[in-house]
C-alpha cells in the first residue's frame, strides 16, 4: 500500500506538469486553455489567477463536465502548491480529458514569479443576506449570484406572463430587466397581471412594473420601452445588450419578430403562451435547438390568421407558465440544468397534468437553416384580425 508521498510521486510521473512561466505563455496564446482553480472557497477568496474558474477539488468530477463539456479542450489545473491539482489532473485523465496539465508549484509559485492575480468579487453583507437561500445551493452560490446580478433579461410584455416572470427574476437578483410594453393598466388586467395594482389603473404597464420590481429589489435596474416591438425598433432595443429574451406577448406577429431577431442576434428566447386552461413553455436557443420558424415557417394567410385579440384565461395560469419561464431564464443565466431547448412543455390546468413534445430543428428553416431565405424583419401586424394584444 502506498503512502501519500509515494502516491503523489507516482501520480506526478503519470500526468503533465507546466511551470508558471509556461502557463502564462499558454494563457496569453490565441487559444488559451481552460484554467481551473481546484482549491477551497477560502483560498479562492484570497486571490486567484486571472481568467480562472473555480471548481473545488471535492466537486471536480461532478462539475467539470458543465465547465468543459468538450474533452479535447486543453485544461490547466492549479491549487496552492501543485499537489492537489496533480491528483485532479489524474482524475480528469481518467474521465477522458485528453489534454490536461497541472501547474507545478501552484498559486504560490505563480505569485513568487510576480505574475498577476485577481481578487474575486464578493457579495456585500446586505446581498449575502438577501440571496442567502441561493448561496446555500452549490449550483448557484456566490459566483452564480454575481452572475445573476450581471445578467440582463429583456421581457416582451408586462402582462400576464411578464408579471410573474419579472417578479421572480427581480427577486432572484437579475441585475438588469428590460420591459417592452406600450399598453396601459386596465381593470381587466388585474385578475392575473400581478405586477400591477388598482391604484395604477391608466398608468403605463412598463412604469407600473418598474415601480413594483424596484420596490421588491433595489439591486435591479429596470429599463422601460413604452413602444410596441416592431421591425423599426427591434434592433435598437436589442442593441442595449440582453442575454435572454422572455417572450410573454403571445401574439404571432410579435412571436415571429422576436424569433427572427433572436436568431439574427444569437439571443435565446424563453417562450410562453396561455389560453383558457392550457399553457405552453419552451426555449428557442438559436442554432442549438429549433426556432419558431423551424416549426411554423410562415404565418397563416391573413384570412385564416387567428385573432390577436385577448382570449379568456384562468387567472393563475399565467402565474404558473410565467414562473416556468423565469425558471428557464435563471438556468440559462446560470448555465445550469437542462433547459426546455427542443422540448415543448404543456400544462393542462383542469387536469393538473404536464406533458412534453419533442421539437426538432429543420435544416430547411427559412431563418436558422442551412440556407436562410429570411434575412430581414417582416411585420405581420396587418395579418391580425384586430389589434394585437399582449395577454
Ligand atoms: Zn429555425
Amino acid at each position: 500500500m502506498a503512502n501519500y508521498r509515494e502516491l503523489l510521486q507516482q501520480v506526478k510521473t503519470e500526468i503533465d506538469e507546466v511551470d508558471a512561466s509556461r502557463t502564462r505563455e499558454l494563457l496569453d496564446s490565441p487559444a488559451p486553455p481552460l484554467l481551473v482553480d481546484v482549491r477551497e472557497q477560502d483560498e479562492w477568496s484570497e486571490g486567484h489567477l486571472p481568467g480562472a474558474i473555480h471548481v473545488p477539488r471535492g466537486f471536480l468530477e461532478s462539475r467539470i463536465e458543465g465547465a468543459a463539456p468538450d474533452r479535447s479542450q486543453p485544461v490547466v489545473l492549479y491549487c496552492q502548491s501543485g499537489n492537489r491539482s496533480a491528483f485532479a489532473a489524474k482524475t480528469l485523465e481518467e474521465m477522458g480529458y485528453e489534454n490536461v496539465a497541472s501547474l507545478s508549484g501552484g498559486f504560490t509559485d505563480w505569485k513568487r514569479n510576480g505574475f498577476p492575480t485577481e481578487l474575486p468579487r464578493v457579495l456585500d453583507a446586505e446581498k449575502r443576506s438577501r440571496y442567502s437561500r441561493h448561496l446555500l445551493i452549490p449550483e448557484v452560490g456566490e459566483e452564480g449570484q454575481l452572475r445573476l446580478l450581471d445578467s440582463r433579461v429583456l421581457l416582451i410584455g408586462a402582462g400576464g406572463l411578464g408579471s410573474p416572470a419579472s417578479l421572480y427574476l427581480a427577486a432572484a437578483g437579475v441585475g438588469r430587466l428590460g420591459i417592452v410594453d406600450d399598453d396601459r393598466v386596465d381593470a381587466s388586467n388585474l385578475q392575473r397581471q400581478i405586477a400591477h395594482s388598482t391604484d395604477r389603473l391608466g398608468d403605463w404597464k412598463a412604469d407600473s412594473a418598474k415601480q413594483t420590481l424596484e420596490a421588491l429589489n433595489p439591486d435591479v435596474e429596470v429599463v422601460t420601452y413604452k413602444e410596441r416591438l416592431s421591425s423599426e425598433n427591434v434592433d435598437r432595443i436589442l442593441a442595449d445588450g440582453w442575454d435572454v429574451i422572455v417572450d410573454g406577448a403571445d401574439n404571432f406577429p410579435t412571436r415571429y419578430l422576436v424569433n427572427d431577431a433572436s436568431v439574427f442576434h444569437g439571443i435565446p428566447v424563453v417562450h410562453g403562451s396561455i389560453y383558457r386552461f392550457e399553457g405552453q413553455v419552451t426555449v428557442f436557443k438559436p442554432h442549438e435547438g429549433p426556432c419558431y420558424r423551424c416549426l411554423f415557417p410562415q404565418p397563416p394567410p391573413p384570412e385564416l390568421a387567428p385573432s390577436c385579440a385577448e382570449g379568456g384565461v384562468l387567472g393563475v395560469l399565467p402565474g404558473i407558465i410565467g414562473s416556468l419561464q423565469a425558471n428557464e431564464t435563471l438556468k440559462l443565466a446560470l448555465g445550469i440544468g437542462d433547459t426546455l431547448t427542443g422540448r415543448l412543455l404543456l400544462f393542462d390546468a383542469l387536469a393538473a397534468e404536464f406533458s412534453e413534445v419533442t421539437l426538432r430543428r429543420d435544416p430547411a428553416c427559412p431563418v436558422c437553416g442551412e440556407s436562410p431565405t429570411i434575412t430581414e424583419y417582416i411585420d405581420y401586424v396587418e395579418f391580425c384580425q384586430g389589434r394585437p394584444q399582449p395577454v
